[in-house]
């Protein structure tokens, strides 16, 4: 051990300097936040629980143009859909597991209609491997009750598009 080394043992350098820095930030404003009371910001490009959106008339927007499910790396999109009496075209299953998707946002940046989006709804939880299966019933629910928000997302979005 050469001399410095041994001095420095000796005045107890190491526990001086940790000390010093434990000093510096003793007295900082602290940044830790207290989830759930307090919450971070949230960008308008938040990726979390997907949604299935309609226009305004209430007529769902997706066309079943199966884009989504083509671009979902996790393979995580089922499709199924036919044609309505009308001639246009519907899915009859649209279902996204949870417990494949990456939260990539592929899906919602293919999508021609702004159909399928990530919301920023993040307070999730499943019990059992079913409550992570999103199906369209549960998709389309949770795109009315976020509807507002999305809109509002969407738009401040337009820069970015
Ligand atoms: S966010 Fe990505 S991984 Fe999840 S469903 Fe969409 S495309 Fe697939
Ligand atoms: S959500 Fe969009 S991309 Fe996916 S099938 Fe419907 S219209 Fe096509």
């Amino acid at each position: 051990m050469s001399t410095v080394k041994f001095l420095q043992s000796l005045t107890l350098w190491e526990l001086v300097r940790g000390l010093r820095l434990t000093g510096r930030h003793l007295f900082e404003r602290k940044i830790t936040v207290q989830y759930p009371e307090e919450k971070t910001p949230q960008s308008a490009r938040f990726r979390g629980l997907h949604a299935l959106r309609r226009y305004a008339n209430g007529e769902e927007r997706c066309i079943a143009c199966k884009l989504c499910e083509a671009v979902c790396p996790a393979v995580a999109i089922t499709i199924e859909s036919e044609p309505r009496d009308d001639g246009t075209r519907r899915t009859t299953r649209y279902d996204i597991d949870l417990t494949k998707c990456i939260f990539c946002g592929f899906c919602e940046e293919s999508c021609p209609v702004d159909s399928i989006v990530e919301t920023r709804h993040f307070e999730y939880h499943g019990e059992q491997r079913g409550d992570l299966l999103m199906t369209k019933e549960k998709l389309l629910a949770h795109g009315d009750l976020m509807e507002e928000q999305i809109a509002k997302d969407r738009q401040q979005e337009m820069a970015y598009r």
